[in-house]
Order: C-alpha cells, then structure tokens, then sequence
C-alpha cells in the first residue's frame, strides 16, 4: 500500500471524493507546509485521519536511530513494508539544516570505496518511499526548519530516474525548495544528466568524479567503463550550458591513490573549463576498502594546490563518521537481515 506522500494532489482531490472540497486544501498544508503526519492534521476530522492512515500507511518503520555530533547527526535506519533497509541521515549546521535522503535500497554501481556499493542492490525506492523520509527528517529537525534535501544517502538517483525527477518537483512544487536547496548526486550517468538538463528540473548538480583519469576512475567507479570522462565531460558542459548551474565536483581524497599533485592537475583540466565547484571529502572507511584516506596535511596540500591552479574549492566537513552516517558509510543490509557491523573498536 503507498504511504500518503506517494500521490500527487491530483491524487490527493481523488482520494478525499465525498469529502468537502476544502478538505484536500487542509491535508495538502498539513502535510507539505506544516510538515505534519497524518494523524496530527487537527484541522480535519478525526475519522479522516484515521481513514487516510489506514488507506495510506507510513511506509517508514524506525528499526534503529543512533546521533553523533553532540546530536547534530542523527542517522535512521528504517525498515520497508518488505523488508528491505535504507538509511537517511539529518545534519544540523549553524547556518542549515539538510537531510540525506537514499534513493535506493543498496546500489548497483559497485564503486570500491563505497559501503552501499559493496553491500549490491536490492531495489528501487518509491517516490512516497523517498518523500516521507524528507518529512520524517522535517519533523524530527524542529522547531529548526529543515532547509536542505541531497541525494547522498544509499543509492544511484539517476538510475531511478522517474522517482528522483518527480521528487525533485515535488519538494519544489509543493514544499517550496527551490534548486540551491536541493542536491542530486551522481555518480555520472551521462544521459540521465542530459535529460535533467532538458527538462529544466530545479536542482543542484553534484558529480562524484574522484579521478579525472580513465585508469584510475575504472578501479574507483565501474561505471566509468560504460560513460568514460570524456563522455561525462560532454554531459557537465551541456548541463552547465542549459541550466548556467555550476556542476559539483565530489572528490574522495584515497591515499596515494587521487591524491597526487599529478591528480590535482587532472582535476584542474577537468574543473576549469566547466566552472565546476570542487568538494573534496576526505575518504571514510568502509569495510571492503582496505585503502586509507588521506592525512589531514596532504588535503590541505590537495586543496592548496588546486586553489593555486585556479580552482574554487572547499573542504566537506564530515560529519556521523563515528556511527557509520558518514558519506559512503551507509550500509543496512537490504535483505531484511539484521546489519553486521565490520568497523573497528
Ligand atoms: N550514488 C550517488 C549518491 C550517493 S553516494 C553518487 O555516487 O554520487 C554520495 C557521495 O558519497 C558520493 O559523492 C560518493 O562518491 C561519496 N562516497 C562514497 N563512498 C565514500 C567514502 N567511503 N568516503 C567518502 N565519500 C564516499
Ligand atoms: Fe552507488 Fe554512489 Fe556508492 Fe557508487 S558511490 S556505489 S554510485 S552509492
């Protein structure tokens, strides 16, 4: 059964026929601008909202919450009506608040350093699936405003196009976010980047490049065998010139691997002509990748070294590290199994 975020309010008039008209009126902004869930719209009868709960169960169940940061990350690990596991993850800044959202349950791409992509896939999330973890983090952040929704979480939006693009309109359309505050990442697949340029969607691009050289990238990120970079060179410049957005670039400093001044150069040659933005992230550790990430000295020599070659770049702070919530960290088991922990004491 789809939980409520899964309609679009076409469906939502549809299933409130019989009902007054204004009572659609009232869900819609209990729970796209109130941030409420069902069975908390007070302005609707009691009966209501006890008929949509039944009609349209939460697709979310909690099956363990763990936060770090002194409480400013929180991570959940929710279980599906089948079983499968997908985690998201909420990061209170000074200045923000952004919850990462999984698109996927596991991922199919294999990239080596990432725990999602050693786990494999298991399935496609809904766009409900996807959406009420957005308002799940939106409630659990209050009374702060949850300002920012980035597809960093488990999984490949671009290769669950359809749901990624509807969600994107939707938090657009109905929540209101407009394209600085919502950030899909992908690992470059190249067509689905020119589609979402064409259709005009409001996003923020980030690309997770990590070589800017065919040899490397293969090892690091299959996927580079089937769009190698120069075919996802042409799919960035087409983006920033349709969109006139500036592309991300996301690097995952791994030791002695992409962390060279060689690497810094390549990255410049790819970084320049695009305009790109450069978010280096140091590498987290994952249970398959033996590999270590790179000192905190060598990032600041990596960032130094592309800021004298020109490029605008920034370090990412990481946050949730230590209870596994950390970029690429994301792991749940996705065949209903309980989650086997590999990270050491
Ligand atoms: N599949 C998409 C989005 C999810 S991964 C993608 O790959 O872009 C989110 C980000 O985490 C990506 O930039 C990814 O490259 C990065 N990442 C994966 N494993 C990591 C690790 N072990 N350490 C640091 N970043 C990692
Ligand atoms: Fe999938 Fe992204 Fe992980 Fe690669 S880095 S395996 S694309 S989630």
């Amino acid at each position: 059964m789809p939980c409520v975020y899964q309609l679009s309010r076409e469906e939502l008039d549809a299933a409130l026929t019989g009902e007054p008209r204004y009572r659609a009126d009232q869900v819609f902004q209990g729970l796209w601008r109130d941030n409420q869930a069902v069975g908390e719209i007070s302005t609707i009868p009691k009966a209501l909202r006890e008929r949509l709960g039944s009609e349209f169960p939460s697709s979310l169940e909690v099956a363990h919450e763990v936060a770090s940061d002194l409480g400013s990350t929180r991570k959940w690990v929710f279980r599906l009506a089948d079983g499968a596991t997908i985690e998201t993850v909420l990061m209170a800044y000074a200045d923000r608040v952004t919850v990462c959202v999984s698109s996927q349950a596991g991922c199919a791409m294999g990239c080596t350093f990432c725990a999602t992509g050693q786990a494999g896939f298991s399935r496609q999330l809904s766009v409900g699936e996807v959406l009420e973890q957005v308002a799940f983090a939106a409630r659990a952040a209050a009374p702060r405003r949850l300002s920012n929704v980035v597809f960093m979480g488990m999984g490949e939006p671009l290769a669950n196009y359809a749901v990624t693009s509807t969600v994107v309109k939707r938090l657009h359309d109905y929540r209101g976010m407009s394209a600085r505050h919502l950030t899909v990442s992908t690992v470059g697949v190249a067509p689905a980047i020119e589609r979402l340029a064409d259709e005009g969607l409001p996003l923020t691009l980030a690309v997770s490049l990590h070589a800017a050289n065919n040899e490397t990238r293969n090892e690091l990120v299959p996927l580079n065998k089937k769009y190698p970079l120069e075919r996802l060179a042409t799919a960035c410049h087409y983006w920033f010139d349709t969109t006139s957005r500036r592309v991300s670039l996301e690097w995952a400093l791994i030791d002695g691997v992409n962390d060279t001044d060689r690497a810094a150069e390549e990255l410049a040659a790819f970084a320049l002509p695009l305009h790109a933005h450069v978010n280096l992230i140091p590498l987290n550790p994952t249970p398959g990748f033996l590999v270590m990430g790179t000192s905190s000295r060598r990032v600041f020599e990596f960032r130094t070294l592309l800021e004298d070659l020109g490029v605008n770049v920034t370090v990412r702070q990481t946050r949730g590290r230590s209870i596994d919530a950390a970029c690429g960290q994301l792991a749940a088991v996705t065949n209903g199994k309980q989650r086997v922990s590999l990270r050491r004491s």
